[in-house]
């Protein structure tokens, strides 16, 4: 079996295992919902390795994790790159000193922050995440991080819905997704 095919059969095993929640957390809104793969041990560990594979031997030190989801992924593939794994969180739940983003949501806006000594200067970081929507989320890591002056390699989340345009936020960075929709 050639390579291709091999991750072909590993996407489609993987999208098989997705499960589709519809109208939550609101109406209209179809949830991705990861448990069932985070649950089967052959599902989870080829969706890590698969996200992993790409970021080998490109001097990535860091692997920023997306509070809730993207921590769940991040650091079993921050491992895998013999990395370190940063928790990227919600407004007010660091405990040291922060450095803040803040991005538009449909109704408001939101505060990320992380750990102003997380990432050094120069340091090279993935950013992980479990779903790109509408790419807001992921914009503002990306300025997280590049008020830190430590530079993005790439951006790699699980599943991209394409419909949403996410990688239009995202322009001029190297974004990966294992699935599509
Ligand atoms: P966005 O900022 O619009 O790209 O939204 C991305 C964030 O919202 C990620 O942290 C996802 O976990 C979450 N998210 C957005 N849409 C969905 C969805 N349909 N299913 C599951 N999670 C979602």
């Amino acid at each position: 079996m050639t390579n291709n095919t091999r991750n072909a059969l590993t996407t489609e095993k993987i999208k098989a295992i997705i499960r589709d929640v519809p109208d939550f957390p609101k109406k209209g809104i179809i949830f991705k919902d990861i448990t069932p793969l985070l649950a089967d041990n052959s599902a989870f560990t080829e969706t890590v390795k698969s996200m992993a594979e790409i970021y080998k031997g490109r001097g990535i030190t860091k692997v920023l994790g997306i509070e809730a989801r993207g921590f769940i992924l991040a650091a079993p593939i921050a491992l895998e790159l013999g990395a370190g794994m940063v928790p990227v969180r919600k407004k007010g739940k660091l405990p040291y000193k922060t450095v803040s983003a803040t991005y538009a949501l449909e109704y408001g806006e939101d505060t990320l922050q992380m750990h102003e000594d997380a990432v050094k200067k120069g340091e090279k970081v993935l950013i992980v995440d479990d779903v790109l929507a509408t790419g807001g989320t992921a914009g503002a890591v990306v300025a997280l991080v590049e008020k830190l002056g430590a530079k993005v390699d790439g951006i790699a989340v699980l599943i991209e819905l394409e419909f949403l345009n996410g990688r239009g936020k995202l322009s001029g960075r190297d974004v990966f997704s294992l699935i599509k929709y």
